[in-house]
C-alpha cells in the first residue's frame, strides 16, 4: 500500500464534468489499495475573479482580507469533489489548510509554510477515507487565514508529501508534462521524460507556469520526485527529480 499525494489544478476541476473525471482518477488510485490525499486548486479563473471583485471595492486591499477571500476558491473545489466522491460510493472528507495542520508566516498573499502537522490527515486516512485538502492556504500564528502566492497549490502538495512521507507525488495539469517551451505557444516544443530540480526551478523562475517555484525548492530540499502529468490524457508525464544523485548511483 502506497501513500499518494495527487494535486489537480484549476482547469482539472473547472466544472462538474471535470470534477467527475478527476474523481474517477482518484477512485482508481484508491481502488489500487493506496491511501490517497488530494490537493485541489480553485476552479479555473475563480481566484482571478475574486481578486477583481476585491479590487473593484478596494483598490488598496489589506492582505489579511484578501487572503480571507481568496482561500474560499479552494474550499469550493474540495467540498464539491468530496461530495462527488461520496456519490460514487467512496468515503471522503475535505479539509481546509488550517484543518490539515498547515502553519505559515503572516506574510499575507505570499505566506511561507513554516510547519505541517499532518495528524488530522493521518487520522482520516486510517479510517479509510480519501482526504481532500485545500491548496494554496494555511493559517498564521494568530489564526488568520493566509495564502501562499499565486500557483501555491503545488507547494501545498509537496509540503504534504514531505510531512506524510508519501511514496508518490503527482501534479495533474492541462498539459502532458514539462516541455522544452510552452506547448500552447510553440508547436515545436517537445515533452521531457525527466528534468532536474535545478532546470525546473530555472524554468519556473523564468515564467514557465508549470510548477510554482517554491514547490520545486521544497521538493529539492526533501528529495521528493514529482510527476507532472495531464488530467486530460492518461499518459506518463515528466518526472522532476534529483538527476545528479541518479547519475552517481549508476
Ligand atoms: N488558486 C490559486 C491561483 O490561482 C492557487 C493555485 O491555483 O495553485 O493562483
Ligand atoms: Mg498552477
Amino acid at each position: 500500500m502506497a501513500l499518494m499525494v495527487l494535486k489537480f489544478g484549476g482547469t482539472s476541476v473547472a466544472d462538474s464534468q471535470r470534477i467527475r473525471h478527476i474523481c474517477s482518477l482518484i477512485a482508481r488510485a484508491y481502488d489500487g489499495g493506496n491511501q490517497v490525499v488530494v490537493v485541489l486548486s480553485a476552479q479555473g479563473h475563480t481566484t482571478d475573479r475574486l481578486m477583481d471583485q476585491a479590487l473593484e471595492l478596494n483598490p488598496n486591499p489589506s492582505g489579511r482580507e484578501l487572503d480571507m477571500l481568496l482561500t474560499t476558491g479552494e474550499q469550493i473545489s474540495i467540498s464539491l469533489a468530496a461530495l462527488c466522491m461520496e456519490h460514487m460510493g467512496y468515503e471522503a472528507v475535505s479539509l481546509t489548510g488550517w484543518q490539515a495542520g498547515i502553519r505559515t508566516t503572516d506574510d499575507y498573499t505570499q505566506a511561507q509554510i513554516q510547519s505541517v502537522s499532518p495528524a488530522a490527515i493521518k487520522k482520516e486516512l486510517a479510517r479509510g477515507r480519501i482526504v481532500f485538502v485545500a491548496g494554496f492556504q494555511g493559517v498564521d500564528a494568530w489564526g488568520n487565514l493566509t495564502t501562499l502566492g499565486r500557483g501555491g497549490s503545488d507547494t501545498t502538495a509537496v509540503a504534504l508529501a514531505a510531512a506524510l512521507r508519501a511514496d508518490v507525488c503527482q501534479i495533474y495539469t492541462d498539459v502532458d508534462g514539462v516541455y522544452t517551451a510552452d506547448p500552447r505557444k510553440d508547436p515545436t516544443a517537445t515533452k521531457l521524460e525527466e528534468i532536474s530540480y535545478e532546470a525546473m526551478l530555472d524554468m519556473a523562475q523564468h515564467g514557465a507556469q508549470v510548477l510554482h517555484d517554491r514547490c520545486v525548492i521544497l521538493a529539492r530540499r526533501h528529495n521528493i520526485p514529482i510527476e507532472v502529468r495531464s488530467s486530460f490524457h492518461d499518459v506518463p508525464g515528466t518526472w522532476v527529480r534529483n538527476l545528479v544523485a541518479q547519475e552517481h548511483a549508476s
